[in-house]
């Protein structure tokens, strides 16, 4: 008698989202092996792409069945290494795109995480309403992604980041079971589950749909470029708005390398080349307190060395003036053709000192470093643009990241501030964090996947797992979609 042939994980995944919906084919999964983060390259074994809540569900119990293991995926514009699938399955959500309800009396709203950012808030202007947290990316990344990172964006200073902005969210467990956090009501008993989901990085499971805290539109906003000839004015102009009481919808940072890239690029926004830094800073309100507060902004950085204030005259303008901003990254493109973006945090009294160190730590490794931020907050991007191709460029681009990363610690600072830890920041998470405290995310992280089967190997060093790491008898064995059932 003839053995029935045996079903690949592939095959049933096939028979749940459609043919079209697998991809196996190398060619074809090039295009996941990387996210917004170049430098980092991991082929999953297959990519699929559910439709639908019930086929991600079905798909889901399935790889929970033959024990394999997966990396949930929104649109890959992450920029920690932290959509990447090394040898498992990459669960791609963007095609689950519904906005499923827009409720402007009780002003939230219920969408499926492959809802893209931007076009959220597009189907909610008509409510002269919006959705706050606004990473640069927004035209791209999706919620399920933003409510993973617990993204941040320049009009989180005031606003808050993604946490403050989420009611409640459905969650499949990677035992495919569902779960309800939160609250839409606003409502909170017991342990916060919402809280711990947000950041999690796509190792607490999958977030199936999510319940977003609308916000009123500000009747007025008024933005202003402030121009220094020296970063320390610019710095120092900072402190002195948060100081002062005047709370900015966003505070943003160039400096000359980020403003002479974005003014030779199709994305020039009319700032001036000669300028050591430019603060763009915006806020909002009434007309009146929009006004007021523009006035002790322009009069705070003039006072620290601003040679000018320039506030925009009409929508036009000012959309200029934050198109530069946004689409930064984007230019510094033209410079060569890699660029990491990273992301740290310092105390915002430090920022004279920390950017002279990055300056210095980016001439010492023969690269330049074009510094582009949330200054408010004090959350840095310095961007190295380098060639891949040549090893001696990453190998000192490596290091130089590892010593600006060391020099933001060592600063009072954290690794990351809204780009999350992923695969990039992992080595630096002992340096931050001691074992018991890293032992103690290991068993957050055992309360919602304890196979370690959803986006496995981020965030904590397996090696602090170490009860973990102790009991793998108890766990199923780690499986290849392509293996036979
Ligand atoms: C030009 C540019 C500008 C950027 N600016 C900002 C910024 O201002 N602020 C900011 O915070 N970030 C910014 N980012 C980073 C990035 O856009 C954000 O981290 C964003 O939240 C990622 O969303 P995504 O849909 O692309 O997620 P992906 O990159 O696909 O995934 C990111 C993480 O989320 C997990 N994940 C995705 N979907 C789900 C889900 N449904 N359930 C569970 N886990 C999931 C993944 O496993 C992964 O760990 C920028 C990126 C670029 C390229």
């Amino acid at each position: 008698m003839t053995e029935p042939a045996a079903t690949s994980v592939a095959e049933e995944l096939r028979a749940i989202v459609g043919d079209r919906f697998v991809l196996e084919r190398d060619a074809v999964l090039l295009a996941y092996q990387s996210d917004g983060l170049p430098g980092y390259h991991k082929r999953p074994s297959l990519a699929v792409f559910p439709g639908s809540r019930d086929e991600t569900i079905e798909v889901v119990r399935l790889l929970a069945t033959t024990g394999t293991s997966f990396v949930p995926r929104g649109a890959g514009t992450g920029l920690s290494g932290g959509a990447l699938a090394d040898d498992v399955v990459l669960l791609g959500l963007h095609r689950l795109k519904a906005v499923l309800d827009v409720d402007i009396a009780r002003m939230r709203a219920t969408v499926e995480p492959g809802v893209v950012n931007a076009a959220l808030n597009k189907r909610l202007a008509r409510h002269g309403v919006f959705y706050a947290p606004d990473p640069s990316s927004e035209a791209a990344c999706t919620i399920g992604g933003n409510v993973a990172e617990n993204a941040g964006g320049p009009h989180c200073l005031k606003y808050g980041v993604t946490l403050n902005h989420i009611l409640a969210a459905t969650v499949l467990l990677p035992d495919g079971e569902v779960m309800e956090i939160g609250d839409r009501d606003g409502g909170m008993a017991g342990y916060d589950l919402l809280g711990a989901f947000i950041g999690s990085e796509g190792c607490f499971g999958v977030a199936l749909d999510i319940t977003v805290r609308l916000t009123r539109r500000p009747a007025a906003v008024r933005t202003a470029l402030a121009d220094f000839a020296h970063v320390a004015d610019a710095t120092r102009a900072t402190s002195a708005i948060i100081a002062s009481g005047v709370v900015p919808a966003a505070l943003e940072f160039m400096d000359n390398g980020t403003i002479r890239v974005v003014e030779e690029s199709i994305f020039a926004a009319g700032y001036p080349i000669d300028a050591a830094a430019i603060l763009l800073i915006e806020v909002d309100g009434s007309e009146e307190s929009s006004d007021a507060e523009m006035e002790v902004v322009r009069s705070l950085c003039m006072e620290s060395g601003a040679r000018t204030v320039r506030v925009a005259t009409n929508e036009a303008e000012r959309m200029r003036l934050w198109q530069g901003r946004k689409k930064a990254f984007g230019a510094m493109g033209r410079l060569a053709p890699n660029l990491v973006v990273q992301d740290a945090v310092i105390p915002r009294t430090q920022l004279t000192d920390i950017l002279a160190q990055i300056h210095a730590i980016g001439d010492s490794h023969g690269l330049t470093v074009c510094n582009v931020f949330h200054a408010g907050d004090g959350n840095l991007h310095p961007n190295i643009s380098y060639d891949a191709g040549d090893p001696d460029q990453v190998e000192r681009v490596h290091d130089a990241m590892s010593a600006i990363m060391q020099a933001c610690i060592t600063a009072g600072g954290s690794i990351t501030g809204e780009h999350g830890v992923g695969l990039d920041k992992l080595p630096y998470m002992t340096k931050l964090f001691d074992e018991p405290t890293l032992a103690a995310m290991c068993d957050l992280r055992n309360a919602f996947d304890p196979d370690h089967r959803s986006n496995p190997g981020k965030v904590v060093p397996v090696h602090s797992c170490r009860e973990w790491l102790a009991a793998p008898a108890a766990r199923a064995p780690a499986r290849r979609a392509t293996d036979a059932r």
